[in-house]
């Protein structure tokens, strides 16, 4: 599993997440619970040896002082036959409880030049296994001395060991320690055990926690997760999925609450749907119904028109007046069928590769007469250059159309710039003019259906409302986006980004929305 899929898991998973931090949680618990547990018994385990041992020591050498002090003066034989026993004896006894207890017996200070030198350990150890500093705290002390050490055998071994030692006295000889070193073999061996037992137990009640906190989160996770994969169907537009509901927890309460949720969504959206439907109906069977008499009337209309010469004044405007509102009326009825075929996806793209620059130079050259009436210039940046797109030059052309009309009507007899840019996945077409412009507001309301800043100016002109709106359909069902940019008397900027491929999205964006041109300091 990669780093990523383990972090993604961390955050996207609750009982992933309830699991890790309940084990880590327990594992700090368990820890402290049983290091504290190991170190009581392993203090509890030492002290006992440690009292037991200075016991054993205490009475070995009040034994050993006892029968050295009855043998005073008895011959170097005697006495060496004495301590022998006393090693023998404190060392190896039969059906003693204390395993590996070694003896050494060192010798302090002779008491004249010439006394025998009784120094001796019982056979197993060294010599070297008694530490100095302990020898130092034993000779100064009268009550027994201890510490922990290695205990060193002349087979070369060595182990953990307890040795306690005591001052002892042979008469008219020499001051001597005595020393008793216990094996710790058999309480490592018990510490141990303790130890692995507890780390054992740690380990199977993490698992068991572990296992026990899965099998509660599921309950609860469960059900989240069954709402969450019927919302993300709803998402789909699949809206007959429901949750399960098989108890009477809160859980069940959930199911009940979110299942009537998804019922009335369902209701509503399929009403909004219907309503919606019906009206799509109606705009598209009121546009096809009023095709046929709008034939009839322009045929007629062009009767007058042709005949108008014959007529007095008044009747001949009427005449051309009656010309251009049916014009108007027939690109109104154009534009509400292909509003009409958006609403019921039914547009398609009809794509091919074609030169977009040279779509851009025959829009202006085709729109030229109508900025000139207006006083506008025209400039263009880039296009000097091919620049091939897959797209549907309907549509494109559309759009471009909509744009440059639209600037050179708002422009208010200022210059118009168009410029063109591309990379090697998208291309862009900006259309800036420095009129009327509009209100930050309204540079997303431009793209509603009949929406105009200035109502009044409806009538003056022959736009029917729905250009921009059907210029952003167009560019959507392309991949690609259309936006606007306007500030009330600093003009306006519409930037048309489109994929060159047919489908590939738009990472993007090649022209600034917000004019380079545009020096004004508020926003
Ligand atoms: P129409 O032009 O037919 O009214 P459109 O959809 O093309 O419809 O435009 C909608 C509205 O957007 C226009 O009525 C106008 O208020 C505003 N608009 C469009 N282009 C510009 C522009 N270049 N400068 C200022 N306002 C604009």
């Amino acid at each position: 599993m990669t780093p990523w899929i383990r972090i993604n898991r961390f955050q996207y998973s609750l009982a992933f997440r309830v699991i890790f931090s309940t084990v880590l949680l327990s594992l700090g618990v368990v820890w402290l619970t049983g290091s504290t547990l190991n170190s009581q018994l392993s203090d509890g385990i030492k002290k006992v040896k440690v009292e037991s041992s200075i016991d054993e020591t205490r009475s070995a050498v009040f034994n050993a002082q006892y029968r050295l002090f009855l043998a005073e003066g008895s011959s170097n034989k005697v006495i060496r036959q004495i301590i022998q026993d006393v090693v023998i004896n404190s060392s190896n006894q039969i059906g003693s409880a204390v395993a590996g207890r070694e003896v050494a017996l060192l010798l302090t200070k002779p008491l004249s030049k010439n006394a025998k030198n009784y120094q001796t350990t019982s056979k197993l150890i060294s010599i070297t296994s008694v530490p100095e500093r302990l020898r130092i705290s034993v000779r100064k002390s009268d009550v027994p001395q201890w510490t922990n050490s290695l205990i060193h055998y002349t087979n070369g071994n060595q182990e953990p060991g307890l040795i306690v030692g005591k001052k002892i006295l042979i008469p008219k000889i020499g001051e001597y320690e005595m020393y008793l070193l216990f094996s710790l073999q058999n309480q490592t061996a018990t510490l141990d055990l303790i130890h692995n037992s507890l780390l054992l137990t740690g380990l199977v009640l993490l698992s068991l926690i572990g296992l026990i906190t899965w099998m509660v989160v599921r309950q609860v996770v469960r059900p989240v997760r069954e709402a969450a994969r019927i919302a993300e169907m709803f998402t789909t537009g699949n809206f007959d999925q429901r949750m399960q509901v098989e108890s009477n927890d809160e859980l069940a309460r959930l199911g009940i609450s979110f299942n009537e949720m998804a019922e009335s969504l369902q209701r509503q959206i399929l009403r909004l749907e219907n309503l919606s439907r019906v009206q799509q109906r109606f705009v598209s069977d009121v546009s096809h119904e009023l095709r046929t008499p709008l034939t009839t009337l322009r045929m007629a209309s062009e009767v007058i028109h042709s005949a108008r010469e014959e007529f007095d004044p008044t009747v001949a405007r009427s005449a051309e007046l009656l010309v251009a509102q049916l014009d108007r009326f027939e690109r109104l009825l154009e534009d509400l069928l292909e509003v009409s075929r958006f609403d019921a996806e039914v547009a398609v793209l009809e794509s091919v590769t074609f030169d977009i620059s040279a779509m851009i130079d025959r829009c202006v050259a085709d729109l030229n007469l109508v900025a000139k009436e207006r006083s506008v210039e025209i400039g263009i940046t880039n296009t000097d250059q091919s620049v091939f797109v897959e797209a549907d030059p309907r549509r494109v052309e559309r759009i471009l159309r909509n744009l440059i009309y639209n600037a050179i009507e708002y422009a208010d007899s200022k210059p118009v710039r168009i410029t063109l840019n591309q990379n090697q996945n998208a291309v862009a077409v900006g259309v800036r003019d420095h009129g009327l412009g509009m209100e930050e507001a309204s540079t997303y309301r431009v793209f509603d259906r009949f929406w105009r800043a200035d109502p009044s100016r409806a009538r003056t002109r022959g736009g029917t409302g729905l250009g921009l709106s059907i210029a952003l359909e167009d560019a959507r069902l392309h991949n690609g986006e259309l936006e606007a940019w306007g500030r009330p008397g600093r003009g306006a900027h519409f930037v048309l980004t489109l994929p060159k491929r047919v489908g590939q999205p738009i990472e993007s964006r090649l022209i600034s929305l917000k004019p380079e041109d545009d020096f004004s300091t508020r926003p």
